[in-house]
């Protein structure tokens, strides 16, 4: 009997990559169980009552139409990041990207924008799964409606997920760090969000997005604040809490402090043969200078070579 092979070939470029993006649940899925109310805030939406037309909302064309914008929207942005970052995919095999419009609010925490949602991404497959908010759905919309641009900090959000993609393994390994309550264990997952994080939000800074931070003095200052306050905060307990999760990881900076912490380092690995290069782009970020895109890509790339356990043996 012969054996079955699945050929899987790479993309020829970003054009071709397969990308689904669905709102999730569908509201014209019987299963859904949604109330029309979660469409309030979507500009355009029909929500006159049923009595009007004897359709309900969710039903009429012109809000099938919505959905169907909503949609494309997504998977238009997402397609453009990564013609943004093609150089760092081109290698990749990517069977199938599926998206997971949240507009109802009910599936993810609205204080984020986005995620890259390693748990269901198959690798080994060429699937991968993302996930977008609500919050930054109804932003998206809005700011269409009035024509008027999104923030670079939305503008950069698929980027710095797509490098979570490229980072997917180590991502793996850190979470196994925070599902610990063991205060060394957690530690090392903290220690190792400024890695994560740092490499996927090396994008925003490079491209100028600088918020309170502005100097690489300043970043290394705070950043060794927030280590020691989160040492102590951790080992002040025999057992680490999930709310006490939860508070370290909103208040730690992990996306503003992160890409400063991860260009320090860069300075130093592999030898120090990247050191004049890093330098040069630490210089220009702080005398707010345009970074090239090839230079922002070759940053990323340098910067996802870094190993979760040199990352640790640093900071340890
Ligand atoms: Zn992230």
């Amino acid at each position: 009997m012969l054996d079955t092979y699945i050929i899987i070939k790479e993309n020829e470029n970003a054009d071709s990559v397969n990308i689904n993006a669905y709102l999730s649940p569908h509201p014209l899925d019987e299963d859904s169980h949604l109330d029309d109310e979660v469409f309030k805030c979507i500009p355009g939406f029909d929500d006159r009552s049923i009595d009007e037309d004897g359709i309900h909302p969710f039903f009429r064309d012109n809000n099938i139409e919505i959905y169907k914008r909503i949609e494309n929207l997504t998977e238009n942005m997402f397609r453009s990041a990564i013609k943004n970052i093609w150089p760092l995919l081109n290698n990749y095999i990517i069977t199938r990207i599926s998206i997971a419009i949240d507009y109802s609010g009910m599936l993810f925490d609205s204080n984020s924008l986005a995620a890259y949602n390693y748990v269901n991404s198959r690798p080994e497959h060429g699937y991968y799964r993302f996930d977008l908010t609500r919050s930054f759905l109804i932003r998206q919309l809005h700011k269409l409606e009035a024509g008027e641009d999104l923030s670079l900090k939305f503008n950069t959000t698929w980027e710095h997920e797509l490098v979570h993609l490229l980072d997917h393994w180590n991502s793996v390994k850190s979470s196994l760090f925070r599902d610990s309550s063991k205060p060394e264990e957690c530690y090392k997952y903290f220690l190792l969000q400024y890695r994560t994080e740092g490499i996927a939000e090396l994008y925003y800074l490079l491209k100028g997005g600088r918020d309170d931070v502005k100097k690489m003095s300043d970043a290394l200052l705070r950043f060794k604040d927030k280590v020691e306050k989160i040492k102590r905060e951790i080992f002040s307990e025999s057992s680490v809490s999930e709310e006490l999760k939860e508070t370290i990881s909103k208040d730690y900076d992990f996306y503003e402090i992160g890409p400063w912490v991860i260009l320090n380092y860069l300075k130093s690995h592999e030898g120090g043969f990247h050191a004049d290069f890093i330098d040069s782009i630490i210089n220009r970020i702080e005398k707010s200078e345009v970074i090239e895109q090839n230079e922002i890509l070759e940053t990323i790339k340098i910067a996802l070579r870094i190993k979760s356990e040199e990352f640790l043996l640093e900071y340890i």
